[in-house]
């Protein structure tokens, strides 16, 4: 069989998307709906500190025949600092991870009412029952919520908008919530059969920037990548971020973050991952899930991929 170079068509791979089960506006099935029509070939469904649209969202791959790789974007700590990390291929029920997942939900359940009272105090009435109709039926109501709530309300123009006015941390109605420490959560991951990758590790709303020393000690615990190509890094950050992966022997993934209509200028497929490098994550996903006495969801594979 000949190779002509026009059929070489380029795997396209976005790992890091949100779904209605966290602050995404689209359901399970839409997201995997619009990769595909977005041309993506490869998706993770990455919804915050929950598993809730892996079954739904792996019915549609199968339908619409794109390949499906289960994740979740879970909210860590570490030094002071917020840190995002994306877990591929976890199993949610290992003890260790099920216990932090279970306490950020709780931790971000819990605040929403003290955040409604601080709204309130500033003369703005709102319910738990407007943020609860904002959220779709989520795995827990936080604060894109009652930032859509805000937005219906008429109160704010966009979820934008009531972050810089009311919600971001800092202003007039936030609420400091549990985070996961870190390096036990990447542990976690790694116990349950999983791989771990920071997401938009010098990306906005961190209090600083994981250096090389840091994200050494950290692949030394276990973390398998770095989101390098991210909308929050500009073009150094993401030279050096690639670098960085590179000299240290993380993973390099790139991904759209995408949340549907809930943030601008973050499309699907607007960065994506290099097959080898998604490669070496899947092989490290694997080594883990041998390692681990879990048994770990699987990639759902569509007939469109492994056949670039
Ligand atoms: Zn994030
Ligand atoms: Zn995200």
């Amino acid at each position: 069989m000949t190779a002509g170079n026009s059929r070489v068509a380029r795997v396209r791979i976005d790992l890091h998307t949100h779904s209605r089960a966290s602050d995404g506006t689209d359901t399970p099935a839409e997201l995997v709906r619009a990769a595909a029509r977005a041309g993506l070939d490869v998706l993770a469904i990455t919804d915050h500190d929950t598993a809730d649209g892996w079954v739904e969202a792996a019915a549609a791959a199968t339908e619409v025949g794109i390949t499906l790789v289960p994740g979740m974007e879970i909210s860590t700590i570490h030094y002071g600092r917020s840190v995002h990390l994306l877990a591929y291929l976890p199993d949610p029920t290992s003890p260790a991870l099920a216990d932090e997942l279970t306490r950020v939900l709780a931790g971000r359940e819990s605040r929403v009412p003290e955040m409604l009272d601080r709204l309130r105090g500033l003369g703005i009435e709102i319910s738990a029952d407007d943020v609860r109709a904002a959220s779709h039926g989520a795995a827990a109501t936080g604060r894109p919520h009652v930032a859509d709530a805000l937005v219906t309300l008429g109160v704010v123009a966009d979820r934008t908008e009531a972050f810089d006015r009311f919600l971001g941390a800092g202003r007039t109605a936030y609420v400091h919530r549990y985070a996961a420490p870190l390096e036990a959560t990447i542990r976690a991951v790694t116990e349950a059969g999983g791989v771990s990758v920071i997401a938009h590790p010098w990306g906005r709303g961190g209090l600083g920037r994981p250096d090389e020393t840091t994200l050494t000690q950290l692949h030394a615990v276990g973390l398998a990548g770095i989101e390098v190509d991210h909308q929050d890094h500009d073009a150094a950050a993401r030279a050096r971020l690639r670098e960085l992966a590179r000299d240290i022997g993380l993973v390099a993934t790139g991904s759209s973050d995408y949340h549907g209509t809930g943030k601008v200028d973050h499309e699907l497929g607007c960065n994506t991952t290099d097959p080898a490098e998604y490669e070496r994550l899947m092989a490290l996903a694997a080594e883990a899930a041998v390692r681990s006495d879990r048994v770990p969801p699987v990639v759902t594979y569509g007939p469109a991929t492994g056949t670039a």
